[in-house]
């Protein structure tokens, strides 16, 4: 049994299910044949611009405030992210 286990940030549209049934088409007739894969997403991470506060922000919201000072002037710093966590084999 193997399974891979990714990390993606909120941003990427990248759906669990699509990526197994990619992963499964791949892998048939290889040593990774079966393996499952386990997606873990990352939330999208902004920092203030006034008071440099960083903080999770919900991208579903209509308005993005820091929490820290209710400032809307933000940029984003992660959520992006799509890397292979690790590899396990049991
Ligand atoms: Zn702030």
């Amino acid at each position: 049994m193997v399974s891979v286990h990714l990390q993606a940030g909120e941003l990427r549209d990248i759906a669990a299910e699509w990526i197994q049934r990619y992963f499964d088409y791949l892998s048939r007739g290889t040593l990774a044949e079966g393996a499952k894969i386990v997606l873990t997403k990352i939330p999208a991470q902004m920092t203030c611009q006034t008071c440099r506060a960083g903080f999770n922000a919900d991208i579903r919201a209509d308005k993005i405030e820091c929490p820290e000072c209710g400032n809307d002037k933000a940029v984003l710093t992660g959520g992006d992210e799509f890397f292979i966590e690790s590899i396990e084999v049991i």
